[in-house]
């Protein structure tokens, strides 16, 4: 069946004379990463929240014959790769269902900080830091989304070395200790670069040690919306790639879900 179907699609090629205008998506030769978690009982959560429910509705042979699987999950917007939409920390903000999707995708680049996030886990990435990357690769590309890259992926899902402790609650909040973006630097991407979305690899764009979330709120006045707790960004060139990132159609959420994608030429 699937040569069958191959042919038939290799056939209707020749007829057509040749690919579809634009090309094949992804481009011919290029790789598609995938940047989200799965949401499975590991998956991190804030440390208030319960964290990922997946219950079996059915799994099995009906009595009619056929294999059937279903299940039902609940979960909190805000855990695993998730987007955080602007009326997060913004009174008049976008919800997740507003953000439109011209904005979840576009021309990416990669800021790598993870040498200065490992010997430092409350590390501030500020305007130097950007500044830097700009410096060796030129500069950040208006309507961009920025990835920041503090190495913090590759502690997942161990929570105590991704977080700084896996107590739950509260009380533990104030336990939190990873990096994130330090609030002038998210003014300057948004004021001065223009760019369309900023994700990182921790659970928060503000750092753990944060009791203002003043970068949330500096990006969510603009309708900038952030991406938490990315996947594989250490395979990402600095730039040249492509990013689409389309979250759960969450009516009136303030976050959700997110499958995050690189075109890697
Ligand atoms: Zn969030």
């Amino acid at each position: 069946m699937r040569t069958l179907l191959a042919t038939a699609a290799a056939l209707c090629l020749a007829c057509a004379g040749g690919p579809a205008p634009g090309g094949a998506l992804p481009p011919e030769g290029s790789r598609v990463l995938d940047l989200s978690h799965a949401y499975d009982a590991d998956t991190i959560f804030w440390p208030t929240e319960e964290g990922f429910v997946l219950e079996t509705e059915f799994d099995g042979v009906t009595p009619g014959g056929w294999y059937y699987s279903a299940h039902r999950f609940r979960s909190a917007e805000h855990g695993g790769t998730h987007i955080d939409a602007p009326i997060h920390f913004f009174a008049g903000g976008r919800t997740v269902d507003e953000i439109p999707p011209e904005q979840l995708m576009g021309e990416g680049v990669s800021i790598d900080v993870s040498q200065v996030c490992a010997s430092d886990r409350d590390h501030l990435i500020g305007v130097a830091d950007l500044e830097a990357w700009e410096s060796r690769h030129g500069e950040i590309p208006h309507g961009a989304i920025v990835l920041l890259r503090t190495g913090f992926g590759r502690f997942w899902p161990d929570r105590v070395r991704y977080l700084g402790t896996d107590e739950r609650g509260a009380g533990a909040v104030a336990k939190l200790h990873f990096p994130g973006l330090d609030p002038d630097a998210a003014r300057w991407l948004v004021e001065e670069r223009g760019i369309r979305a900023v994700g990182l690899d921790t659970a928060s764009i503000d750092r753990g040690q944060s009791t203002t979330f003043l970068s949330h709120r500096t990006l969510f006045e603009k309708n900038v919306p952030a991406f938490e707790n990315l996947a594989g960004l250490d395979a990402l060139p600095p730039r040249g790639f492509r990013v689409i990132a389309l979250p759960m159609k969450i009516r009136g959420g303030s976050g959700g879900p997110l499958r995050v994608v690189a075109i890697v030429p």
